[in-house]
């Protein structure tokens, strides 16, 4: 039986990649050098897949930065800004688009679904003129075939990549994109027709956009693409893989009819309602489906025993050899190789499987299909299973009890929050326009030795402890004397906002290199969530407290959100993420509890990652946005009035998701807010009538920039066009940890100058 790996991570098991790349934009190595770890780990890849038995190997999912700015390069769309003027896209134009150079700022990049990889979002227009302008995916297909290996070229769909495109500068923001289609498909058509040429097979389209709802027409226009395209693929196999979620009913009927298409790649596990589909629909004789049923997105072992009897039920309906084996989407989103995490012991690790791991699940479950079972992998994959399900590191029933409990109740604070702020504001006694900050301040090189070197055991705990406290003192002195009304800590004992609570909490791991990519070369390493969550012990009370024994002036406590928690780590596959949340939200809600009790005031709760867990599907949202707010609630209901709630988040795409937010019931909502436009003030109008404090960001701290104290005080005019006055704070945009005191002294200065200049207008 056939099996297949829909791609691959291409960053490298220790980051080569990231290093290469980031050696090369400094200029300390040379293009060829940074050519050479591209070639070699590809080759690696390559030889990994092709001696584990891999039928259908990919190529062309490594990139130098992202598989849509390859796409951009392939066909040609290079914004005119760059000055490219024609020929191959060569390093110098693609790193531009990708990350801006001396005169140009970098296009934009947005999140690939509901992943955290971020794609460089394409600007197209009438004037784009398509031509076939980089042969990357020929040059991997064919440097995999001069290595001995047969692969599977694979390319961003020409629907997907229109869909995920916007209108460039200066065209109608309603400029139908999909109408290029007809302009695109001569170059996709010439890439084919080169395919052929060089001997291959099959090649890969991947259309995760036929995911989405979408409306009926790109259904049609979907359909004349591929009619379109189908005379020039002759040999040449057809995949058209989709992922992240099931395939909406009239989705399924059109790839699934479509003549061209020789095998389709569906998502089993996201996709939980499609083998249902599949059994009722049914599935043409002449197709093959590649059947996603080892996870792309997380870093559990498949259970195979479970995998094995749905692919045998999908081969009896389907017929023998019309199912090949694959991963449920890309195993970009996964971490790449267990082998190197030393600090996992064994009983953890034999419940993971990472993208190395994961192409030896995808062939033993081919070969078990065929009859071929390897029976020592199958037992010992049973018994880490088993393990796992009664492992007493992984079930608390106290935790899940009280989890549990929580569904009963909405757990609403009882006073309206209008008569909350009137409380809090009688002791808090704040200027109008209060000003605060999102939390953390600049991050110094000797702010992160510390915290390594107590890691290391190279200073010890009472060392760190006062060299923390020093800078609390000194973040605590500046923001006296910049005048700044609720005060923050500065966050320098925590690397990250998520894993510095995780590594206090039951229940969470930690990898040396399970890293995954973000955009470009960057990576993160999400913590994975194995078990029930508790907290044996206070996280944030000892800061917090000496934090506010410094000043008079409310000090804010600062944590993480439940959410986020969540959707920035790895996740337990074997409960609904809502019941993890519920978990988490119950530790929150106790170190809430507890910072109050220690006399803080003031408690923000950031959930910087609510809207980004938004499930792709319509039908799925309203129950994630319930569940999520819910689970926001369960942390602050338990304080008195006079105890303010503050959340924070970090997007301003959450037009869609305002009921939600309104709902968390938080006292004072800071907010991004780094476009500044109107439509979205208008969007905080609705807070107004709410009755709640909101801080739109007024400014930007994702840039160097220093904004004078007349642009500020201007943004805060507009605001207060749409905002009364009563319910408006002044704040950054987000937290100043990647800033340098250089940028946030001025900055800071600024803002609270234009905080008073307001408040002398009003
Ligand atoms: N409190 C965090 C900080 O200031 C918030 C970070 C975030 O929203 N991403 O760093
Ligand atoms: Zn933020």
């Amino acid at each position: 039986m056939a099996s297949h790996i829909a791609g691959y991570p291409r960053m490298g098991p220790k980051r080569e990649l990231k290093f290469a790349l980031e050696s090369f934009w400094d200029g300390k190595s040379s293009a060829a050098d940074l050519e050479k770890t591209a070639k070699d780990l590809r080759a690696s890849i390559w030889k990994q897949m092709s001696d584990a038995g891999v039928s259908f190997i990919p190529s062309n999912t490594f990139s130098y930065y992202d598989q849509v700015l390859d796409t951009t390069a392939m066909v040609g769309a290079v914004p005119p800004r760059y000055g490219w003027t024609g020929g191959d896209v060569a390093f110098d134009t693609y790193f531009s688009m990708a990350r801006g150079n001396a005169k140009q700022p970098a296009m934009e990049m947005t999140k690939w679904f509901d992943t955290n990889y971020h794609y460089i979002v394409p600007e197209l227009g009438p004037e784009v003129k398509f031509t076939l302008s980089s042969r990357k995916v020929l040059e991997e297909y064919t440097e995999a075939k001069e290595l001995g290996i047969e692969t599977v070229p694979v390319l961003v769909g020409p629907f997907t990549y229109l869909s995920l495109a916007k209108p460039a500068k200066g065209v109608a923001k309603d400029f139908d994109l999909l109408g290029l289609l007809e302009d695109l498909l001569p170059v996709y058509k010439e890439v084919i027709g080169e395919l052929k040429s060089a001997g291959a097979k099959w090649i890969q389209f991947d259309e995760p956009a036929l995911v989405l709802d979408l409306e009926s027409h790109k259904y049609d226009v979907f359909k004349k693409a591929y009619s379109d395209l189908a005379p020039s693929f002759g040999d040449l196999k057809l995949l058209v893989v989709t992922y992240f979620a099931d395939l909406p009913a009239p989705a399924y009927e059109l790839l699934t009819g479509l003549e061209c298409v020789d095998g389709v790649g569906l998502d089993l596990v996201r996709g939980t309602k499609t083998v249902e589909l599949i059994k009722v629909a049914g599935f043409p004789s002449s197709k093959k489906l590649f059947a996603g049923v080892v996870d792309g997105r997380n870093i559990w072992a498949n259970d195979l025993a479970s995998s094995l009897t749905l692919l045998g039920e999908l081969e009896s309906k389907l017929g023998k050899g019309n199912v090949v084996v694959s991963t449920s989407s890309s195993l970009l989103h996964t971490a790449v190789d267990l082998k190197n995490e030393t600090k996992l012991d064994a009983e953890l690790k034999s419940w993971l499987a990472f993208a190395a791991q994961k192409i030896v699940e995808v062939v033993s479950l081919a070969g078990a299909l065929g009859g071929k079972k390897d029976e020592e992998f199958f037992a010992a994959n049973a018994s880490a299973q088993a393990s796992r399900k009664t492992s007493p590191r992984v079930h608390n029933d106290e935790v899940k009890k009280a989890a549990a409990a929580l569904q009963g109740s909405e757990h609403r604070r009882a006073t309206p929050v209008a008569d909350r702020l009137d409380e809090q504001q009688k002791h808090l006694k704040l200027p109008i326009l209060p000003t605060t900050t999102i939390g953390s301040f600049p991050q110094t090189a000797d702010l992160r030795r510390v915290r390594r070197d107590v890691k290391s055991k190279k200073i010890s705990e009472e060392e760190y402890v006062t060299a923390i406290k020093s800078e609390i003192a000194s973040v605590v002195k500046l923001q006296e004397e910049l005048d700044i009304d609720v005060l923050v800590h500065g966050e320098p004992e925590r690397n990250d906002m998520v894993e510095y609570f995780g590594e206090q909490l039951q229940g969470f791991a930690f990898t040396v290199n399970g890293w995954v990519q973000s955009y470009g070369s960057r990576c993160v390493k999400p913590p994975i969530i194995y078990g029930d969550v508790s907290r044996p012990k206070a996280m944030t009370v000892e800061w917090s407290s000496y934090s506010q024994s410094l000043t008079k002036r409310p000090m804010k406590g600062m944590l993480t959100g439940p959410v986020t928690i969540l959707n920035w780590s790895f996740v337990r596959n074997d409960q609904p993420r809502e019941k993890t949340t519920y978990q988490i939200a119950l530790s929150i809600k106790e170190e809430v509890e507890d910072l109050e009790k220690a006399g803080i005031h003031v408690i923000q709760i950031d959930e910087a990652a609510l809207r980004e867990g938004l499930p792709l599907r319509k039908s799925e949202q309203a129950a994630y946005l319930n569940w999520a707010v819910h689970g926001f609630r369960i942390t602050s209901c338990g304080v008195k009035d006079t105890t303010q709630i503050h959340t924070h988040m970090c997007y301003s795409h959450f037009n869609d998701i305002i009921t939600a937010i309104i709902d968390m019931d938080a006292d004072v909502i800071t907010i991004e807010n780094s476009r500044s436009d109107e439509k979205l003030l208008s969007v905080f109008r609705e807070g107004v009538t709410y009755g709640a404090g909101i801080g739109p960001g007024v400014y930007d701290i994702h840039s160097p920039r220093i904004p004078d104290t007349e642009e500020m005080a201007e943004r805060i005019r507009k605001m207060l066009a749409v905002l009364e006055s009563k319910v408006l704070w002044v704040n950054p945009d987000c937290g100043l940890k990647t800033r340098k005191y250089g940028e946030v002294l001025p900055a800071l200065t600024n803002m609270v100058k234009a905080a008073k200049i307001l408040r002398a207008e009003l």
